[in-house]
Formats: structure tokens, C-alpha cells, sequence
């Protein structure tokens, strides 16, 4: 059978949002970014919190080669128990995670850039809500830009052209299972 490669007569550079309580946002965002890759699109991962705890994405992007590319700036959930560090430390970790989202965006070497977690740290107040409206403002045209993270402010969700709300309908923790990797993690 012929397969055909649809091209859309205009191209738009989205903003996609996923947003909600049940799990599915990040592992989406991560399904975009394969996607993209068979496209022959260039993606860049940054994610916000994470950093301390090791996710299969992390590597498993490499095995795109190089149209992925992925950087964990976090330190882990800021305020969660067992999280070592204060706020303080968390917030100038996303800070220096903004400059790194500035350059990146603006370096005209991506087709998708996708911002995991930062919907998290922004409700941290680790960064500000005009930092990630000052990112929307600026995201060049046709760059798609895939922001992900638990509730989300309305003025971003207010500013998507895709946004998604993940509802938990149930989760394996509440049968006290632990997280399991692959899937979780
Ligand atoms: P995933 O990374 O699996 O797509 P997510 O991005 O939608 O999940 P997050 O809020 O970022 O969800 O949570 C990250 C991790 O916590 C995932 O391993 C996920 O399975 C797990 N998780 C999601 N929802 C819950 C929950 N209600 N309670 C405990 N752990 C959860
Ligand atoms: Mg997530």
C-alpha cells in the first residue's frame, strides 16, 4: 500500500498544553517528541524540578540520535518530603533553567521545544507568571512549543491552541503500588 505524507497548506507553530491530575503529560509530550523525530524535526526537552531521580527518557531520546535533545535542570520536587533543598535553591535552579529556555528558543535550531514541568514550577513560584508569558510572547512563529505540568495558570491555558486536562480516573498508587519503570519512570 502507498503511504501518503500529508502536508498542511499553512504552517502553524503551536502551543500545546497538558495539563490535570491523572498521569499522561510528560510520557505525551515524550510521545510529540517521537513523533516529531520521524519527521526529521529537531526537538529540545527542557525539564523544570526534575533532575534528582533518574527517568528512562532520559536516555531513551538518545536513542533518536540527534534530533532530540533533552536537559533535566531540577533538582527534584521542591517541598516534597525528602527533597533536601530549600526554596531558594530550587527557584535560582529554574531561573538559570529560563536563560537556558531563552537560548534554545531563540536560537532557531528547534521545530518543537518542550517545557516539562514547568506549569509545577511556575505554581512554586519558582519562576513568575510573566517569565512564562514573556516565553509565549516571544516564541517564534513557527516553533511548536509543548508545556506541560499540573495546574496549569489559565492565562497560559488561556494563550494555547492545544490544551489538554489528563483526569485521573484511578492510579496504581492507590493500590500502593509502587511506581514501576517504563511506565512511571
Ligand atoms: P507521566 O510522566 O507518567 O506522563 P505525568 O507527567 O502526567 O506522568 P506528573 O504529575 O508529572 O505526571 O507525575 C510524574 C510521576 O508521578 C509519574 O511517574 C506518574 O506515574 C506519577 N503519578 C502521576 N499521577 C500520580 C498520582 N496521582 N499519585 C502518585 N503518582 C502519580
Ligand atoms: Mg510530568
Amino acid at each position: 500500500m502507498e503511504i501518503n505524507k500529508l502536508e498542511p497548506e499553512k504552517k502553524h507553530g503551536l502551543v500545546v498544553v497538558l495539563t490535570g491530575n491523572g498521569k499522561g503529560k510528560t510520557t505525551s509530550a515524550m510521545g510529540m517528541a517521537l513523533r516529531a523525530a520521524g519527521h526529521q524535526m529537531r526537538v529540545c526537552i527542557i525539564q523544570f524540578m526534575k533532575g534528582d531521580i533518574y527517568s528512562g527518557e532520559w536516555d531513551g531520546v538518545k536513542l533518536l540520535g540527534d534530533l532530540v535533545e533533552l536537559h533535566s535542570t531540577g533538582k527534584g520536587f521542591c517541598g516534597i518530603q525528602g527533597n533536601p533543598y530549600p526554596h531558594s535553591e530550587h527557584r535560582e535552579n529554574a531561573q538559570q533553567a529560563l536563560k537556558l529556555v531563552d537560548q534554545k528558543m531563540l536560537s532557531g535550531e528547534y521545530d518543537v521545544l518542550i517545557l516539562d514541568e514547568i506549569n509545577n514550577a511556575l505554581q512554586l513560584k519558582l519562576i513568575d507568571l510573566d517569565q512564562v508569558l514573556a516565553i509565549l510572547d516571544n516564541k517564534p512563529e513557527l516553533l511548536h512549543l509543548v508545556i506541560t505540568g499540573r495546574d496549569a495558570h489559565e492565562e497560559v491555558l488561556s494563550r494555547a491552541d492545544t490544551a489538554s486536562r489528563v483526569d485521573e480516573i484511578t492510579h496504581a498508587y492507590r493500590k500502593d503500588i509502587e511506581p514501576q519503570p517504563g511506565i512511571d519512570y
